[in-house]
């Protein structure tokens, strides 16, 4: 059957606030490709009729998968790519002949971010603030790209030691949990680090609530890059935190969802659209909101 229009959503729960469409109708014009992107709120327990009322639509080629789904989409799709296997939760979904594909292109597109702000990844010590599904799915791809070393920091001490443990089955790389022993020691043994950080990521939603995690403020001092996941239209407490003790990069993750959108664009048409001016054109726009 001759496609006229190939169709795409991302699902999410809420989902108004999504951007996505924005970025692939942006992305669609740089190939005149005939894309209708929308957004499709699901249930909270609805993901797959959902998913099958979408693809019962034969012009229906694929789906990004935003919070609460991820989890579900893994389970759904018929077969997993190695960054979603990794990741432990999908974000895209590709329709082929052979069944769904489940993806993930959140870690591809951090590390695309992070390598467009000129950031050293190869050889790089990490520190990754918190340990749910944001730091989940970025290990992989920035394992991938040769980071040296990962601490994991959260305030849940399990969650981090779980993550560390899941991360360790799928990869050969140096990763540990702060705090080693009990949450009352961790401040204690990041301030005791003698080697700095090369990159410090929050993969937290603190953000979202103007709140710092509960760090020393040594481990920012001649940190040379710092990420926050979170993008608001200022920046973040914790990037105005790391500029005032002089990081020299100090990003939020706008960038961030448009290259992981331009990873889902890709794997969906094989093309990879440029992302510069999508990004210039969503801050503009955050800016002036
Ligand atoms: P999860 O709910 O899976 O994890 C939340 C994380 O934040 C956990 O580590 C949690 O710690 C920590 N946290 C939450 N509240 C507090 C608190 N009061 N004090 C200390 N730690 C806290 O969310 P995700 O991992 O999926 O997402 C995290 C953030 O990343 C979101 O805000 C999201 O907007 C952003 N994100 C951005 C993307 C982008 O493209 N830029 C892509 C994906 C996510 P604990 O384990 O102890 O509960």
């Amino acid at each position: 059957m001759a496609i006229s229009t190939f169709k795409a959503c991302v699902f999410g729960n809420p989902i108004a606030q999504s951007k996505s469409p924005i970025i692939h109708k942006m992305f669609a014009e740089q190939f005149d490709l005939p894309l209708e992107y929308v957004k499709r709120e699901a249930p909270a327990s609805g993901f797959v009729e959902s998913a099958e009322v979408l693809f019962a639509d034969p012009e229906a080629l694929g789906a990004n998968v935003t919070m609460p789904f991820k989890h579900d989409a893994f389970a759904w799709v018929n077969s997993l790519s190695s960054q979603a296997e990794r990741a432990g939760a999908v974000n895209t979904i590709i329709r082929t002949k052979n069944g769904f594909i489940g993806d993930n292109s959140d870690g591809v597109g951090l590390v695309n971010d992070l390598l467009n702000h000129n950031i050293k990844i190869a050889g790089a010590k990490l520190l990754m603030i918190g340990a749910g599904g944001a730091a989940k799915g970025a290990l992989p791809a920035l394992l991938d790209a040769s980071i040296s070393s990962v601490h994991i920091y959260n305030r849940s001490h399990q969650k981090a030691v779980d993550l560390v443990n899941y991360t360790k089955e799928h990869s050969q790389a140096y990763i540990s949990v702060y705090p080693r022993q009990t949450n009352q020691v961790k401040a204690l043994e990041l301030a005791e680090q003698t080697t700095p950080f090369d990159i410090i990521i929050n993969a937290t939603s603190l953000s979202l609530s103007n709140q710092l995690p509960a760090l020393p403020d040594t481990i920012f001092e001649g940190c040379p890059a710092v990420y926050d996941m979170v993008y608001l239209n200022q920046d973040t407490v914790f990037l105005e935190k790391a500029k005032s003790l002089s990081c020299k990069t100090a990003i939020d993750g706008l960038g961030m969802l448009v290259e992981q959108a331009a990873h889902s664009f890709f794997l969906w048409f094989g093309k990879k659209p440029e992302t510069r001016e999508v990004y210039k054109y969503l801050r503009a726009i955050s800016q002036s909101a």
